[in-house]
């Protein structure tokens, strides 16, 4: 539960996250006071109890890092490709067989091979501590669990195993706060979409449904009717687990 009664506490030095392989060495030094989200990356990760570091610590080639400056406002970069592809697991729809209604048996689409990229914007760098801290505890709760974008309809219980995990790491307080803007913004988008015209709101649906944010995309979560954690619940509008 996301109460905020447990609390993390040090568990290990810069050192030893160094050590174990997971610090995004972007550069030659070791340097925490890079900007604020490698602050709340030591923060985290010297806070996470052991079984889960280590755990996190033998899966650091499944994944990759991306912390771009706020100074860059375009740039390419290269990614590790951490997976060869996925497939999804085959399942049973209805069809017309022979003229007859019944179950039949499709095998699940495979996707291309990927990476899995932990992006924390730069947008962190102006956001209250418990939100960098949050953010940064969610995403690594994510990659802790192996989790992608697969199927839309893991998407909402995947959140809410990353928020337990985020509460059951100690840093369910940051969660709450984190609850709280979430539910703040969305008033505040809410009450800007019903402000505006509905030609503006159509000239906005060209952005697509997929727009963090998007009112129709938080419908799509919600209609999913899957009962999720109640911080998730309050913070509908993650997309690709992207905050
Ligand atoms: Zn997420």
């Amino acid at each position: 539960m996301a109460d905020g009664k447990t609390r993390s506490r040090k568990l290990r030095t810069l050192g030893e996250i160094v050590e174990g392989g997971i610090w995004p060495d972007q550069g030659i030094m070791v340097d925490p006071c890079e900007s604020r989200r490698h602050l709340a990356i030591l923060h985290v990760l010297g806070r996470i109890p052991e079984d889960d570091f280590q755990h996190l610590c033998d899966g650091v080639d499944d994944w990759n890092w991306f912390i771009p400056q706020d100074i860059a406002l375009g740039m390419v970069a290269p990614f590790i490709v951490t997976s060869d592809g996925e497939t999804e697991p085959e399942r049973e729809i209805e069809a017309t067989v022979d003229g007859n209604r019944r179950l039949v048996k499709i095998s699940g689409r495979r996707t291309a091979p990927f990476s899995t990229v932990l992006y924390l914007s730069p947008l962190l760098e102006r956001a209250g501590w418990s939100i960098v801290v949050a953010v940064v505890a969610h995403e690594l709760a994510h990659v802790l669990h192996g989790h992608g974008p697969f199927l839309i309809e893991d998407y909402v219980p995947q959140e809410a195993e990353a928020w337990d995990t985020v509460a059951r790491w100690g840093f369910g307080r940051e969660a709450q706060n984190h609850a709280r803007r979430a539910r703040r913004r969305e008033a505040r988008q809410r009450d800007e979409r019903d402000s505006r015209s509905t030609d503006e709101i159509d000239r906005g649906r060209a952005h697509g449904p997929m727009l963090a944010g998007c009112p129709r995309f938080v419908n799509v979560l919600r209609e999913l009717a899957i009962d999720p954690h109640p911080a998730a619940r309050d913070n509908p509008v993650t997309m690709l687990h992207g905050y």
